[in-house]
């Protein structure tokens, strides 16, 4: 590991992360035209959300406010075809919402600040979001018309990891969570810069949202996933039926979210770190007298260390 700690060092601490994220950009562009999945929009009340397929597994979301016509948009990391959903849609960009440092989240920050001047970036200081003006801390809210988001603290990917929970009571709906490589549909992200106790407190945060919330994350790992839980958890039924719609969706390219929360605490292996199954599957046994959120960081530990094994996602 300390090779791939050398490899990430150079990625966040040099400019050759960013040359590797422009030639990513630029690869994807030819690639896949019309981006790597296909996505729907919802709308709820005039809230509408709009998933944007970025990179070769990025997941961008443009917020609009129907009754002002003004936006927000969740790591725009193509800012060029950001700028082409905003021009379809007829809408203002308002302010970005930065989940963490890392170009195939933030990459797009900059670009698109020099077309929208007037464009707020928000993120948390302790990550180098680029163009950042809006530093948040954990719970603070951001109003851009009738959408209101909290944001919440999630280190363990960066020091510096927010997510962004979308208040659906305004508009009469679920809440929607924008969790960059904090949550994916049945994964979680790798833990660069936090101790698994960092991490299992930044789950726990997810875990304790309303089941109905919905899940939006930062990438679409869904197949990769649910064939890494399936070795943890062989006989979890919910991850197995899931598996399957998602092998139908991938079939045809589309994409997999949003998800519930609800449906994540039944198969996503990284939020279930109370599972017995998972524990047996891991070889973990809770010491006497080990407090239990220790213990449940031992498992996240080891959970986590399986799955760089098994695919560095
Ligand atoms: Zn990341």
């Amino acid at each position: 590991t300390s090779s791939h700690f050398y490899v990430y060092t150079l990625y966040t601490k040099t400019r050759l992360g960013y040359m590797y994220y422009k030639r990513q950009m630029r690869k994807a562009r030819e690639n896949y035209p019309g981006g790597h999945s296909a996505t729907d929009p919802v709308e709820f009340n005039g809230v509408k959300i709009i998933p944007i397929s970025v990179l070769s597994d990025n997941y961008s979301y443009l917020i609009i406010d129907r009754a002002s016509s003004i936006a927000v948009v969740v790591d725009p990391a193509d800012p060029q075809i950001v700028q082409a959903v905003l021009e379809a849609e007829g809408v203002m960009l308002e302010a970005i919402l930065c989940t963490h440092k890392h170009w195939d989240h933030s990459g797009g920050n900059k670009g698109l600040k020099r077309l929208h001047s007037s464009c707020r970036v928000y993120g948390n200081a302790a990550d180098n979001i680029p163009g950042l003006t809006h530093p948040l801390s954990h719970n603070d809210s951001v109003t851009v018309g009738r959408m209101r988001f909290k944001a919440l603290f999630t280190p363990g990917h960066t020091v510096g990891h927010m997510i962004y929970l979308l208040d659906g009571q305004t508009v009469g709906a679920p809440s929607s969570l924008f969790s960059g490589d904090l949550v994916f549909l049945s994964g979680c992200g790798r833990m660069f810069e936090g101790s698994a106790t960092t991490m299992l407190s930044s789950l726990d945060t997810v875990g304790s949202l309303t089941d109905d919330t919905l899940l939006w994350p930062g990438h679409e790992y869904a197949e990769d996933n649910l064939l890494f839980a399936a070795e943890v958890e062989p006989h979890n039924t919910a991850r197995e039926n899931k598996y399957q719609w998602v092998l139908q969706q991938r079939g045809q390219k589309l994409c997999t979210c949003p998800s519930t929360i609800g449906e994540e605490k039944q198969y996503n292996p990284f939020l279930r770190s109370h599972s017995a199954e998972l524990h047996l599957a891991l070889g973990v046994q809770q010491f006497q007298e080990e407090d239990w959120t220790q213990f449940r960081a031992r498992v996240l530990e080891e959970l986590r260390k399986r799955k760089d094994l098994y695919n560095r996602r």
